[in-house]
């Protein structure tokens, strides 16, 4: 109360019909300026117009490392923004892509300001050099008809539906369940995640959830154990120990098996972003519940940041681990799209493919020897031991042979 008033009395401009003392989600609309040393605000959720000036001032703040994407437009006119964060933007350049995203359950909020936090430490503190070897895009809030129900300037009637009511992690095409599980049309919402992740290969990825404190690992849709399980288990345990370290009391993060849960184990679900990520797109997602209580009280934010920065930037730095490389033609030089597969290992989508542009590709393994296959329409195909450790990055140049290269030439 008494820092309500002192933040009125110091700012008149804050005050608007959704800012009441009693509104435990404070929503602040003052805008970003360009002398303020912090555009996210400490302890309160952004009005809508304010979280989209908050994006606009990172990427005018840091045109080097800083853009925003427009993903998409609700008939709501509200829109599914994302900062695109890596070092030298410019310039496309081959690196694991991240994707970050929070609340398409539009009342699990605290996701929302953590993802905004989180975009603002990265570009400001990159301790870790993350934005140099990575490409990380952060969609802060991905049902915002959801959260701004009652309008733009309030959280109050923020809703887990979207505009029409649908629960949008039931909305997913599903591996097992078909095109449309839950009987309704793909949703605006989710007809421009999909887009998004057609258009990009998002290598690895964490979408924030709230009502628990646990790590979600794949499958949700399906019993049997995706087949990079072990990778699941040791990341999520990781997750999971650093969240209760730094969480208060020791009581933050034990939601289960101690903060870890399959997602089938936990409830099985049809329709989960999270599968159709990992089936359709090969990316690693995971569903991670940071929040037991969904609309989180704006002033435990920092709080919650504290409890939760080590673990997520942890995981953000397992996309620089794995086997990584570039897949070439032998004699062009040129990238290849090709497919690799762990044979023995690999099975439901679990093997990944390089990408058109630069050939590159990232396979997320636990520590161990593999043989990964390397094949391409058209060529011959190579295999490679690759042993793995724990925290290691493993670079491999495949060159591949056209099989008419292999060919003599015929005499005339
Ligand atoms: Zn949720």
């Amino acid at each position: 109360m008494k820092w309500i008033a002192f933040v009125l009395l110091l700012v008149p401009g804050w005050l608007t019909p959704s800012l009441r003392a009693q509104d435990p989600l404070l929503t602040t609309d003052r805008a970003p300026t360009p002398t303020q040393h912090r555009v996210v605000p400490a302890a309160a959720y952004p009005t809508y117009g304010v979280y989209e000036a908050i994006l606009y001032e990172l990427a005018r703040r840091y045109p080097d490392r800083c853009r925003v994407e427009v993903w998409g437009t609700l008939p709501s006119g509200r829109r599914i923004l994302a900062l695109k964060l890596t070092q030298g933007i410019r310039q496309e350049r081959a690196r694991p892509q991240v994707l970050c995203t929070a609340a398409m359950h539009g009342d699990e909020l605290a996701g929302y300001w953590v993802l905004l936090r989180l975009a603002e430490d990265l570009l400001t503190n990159d301790e870790g050099g993350l934005l140099e070897q990575t490409v990380i895009y952060i969609n802060p809030l991905a049902n915002p008809d959801g959260a701004y129900a009652a309008g733009d300037y309030s959280l109050a009637a923020a809703r887990r539906g979207n505009a029409n009511g649908v629960d949008l992690n039931r909305n997913y095409p599903d591996p097992d369940d078909g095109r449309f599980p839950d009987g309704n049309a793909h949703q605006p919402e989710t007809r421009i995640f999909m887009r998004a992740a057609e258009r990009r290969s998002f290598d690895l990825g964490i979408n924030f959830h709230g009502g628990a404190e646990l790590f979600n690992y794949p499958w949700d849709t399906f019993r049997t154990r995706h087949p990079d399980t072990d990778w699941w288990r040791k990341v999520s345990r990781e997750f999971a120990q650093r969240a209760q370290h730094d969480g208060p009391g020791g009581t933050y993060f034990k939601d289960r098996s101690n903060g870890v849960t399959n997602g089938h184990d936990w409830y099985p679900i049809a329709g989960s972003r999270q599968d159709y990520m990992n089936y359709y797109h090969r990316t690693r997602e995971a569903t991670v519940e940071i929040t037991n209580a969904k609309r989180l009280p704006a002033a435990e934010l920092p709080t919650l940041w504290t409890s939760i920065r080590r673990a997520l930037l942890g995981y953000l730095r397992e996309a620089t681990y794995g086997i990584h490389g570039t897949v070439t033609d032998r004699v062009t030089g040129r990238p290849v799209l090709a497919h690799l597969t762990i044979p023995g290992h690999d099975q439901m989508q679990s093997s990944v493919y390089s990408s058109a542009a630069f050939g590159d590709f990232y396979r997320y393994l636990a520590p161990g020897t593999y043989r990964l296959q390397v094949s391409a329409p058209g060529y011959r195909s190579r295999s490679l031991i690759v042993t793995l450790a724990d925290k290691q990055r493993r670079y491999l140049h495949v060159v591949l042979e056209r099989d008419s290269d292999l060919v003599p030439a015929r005499k005339k």
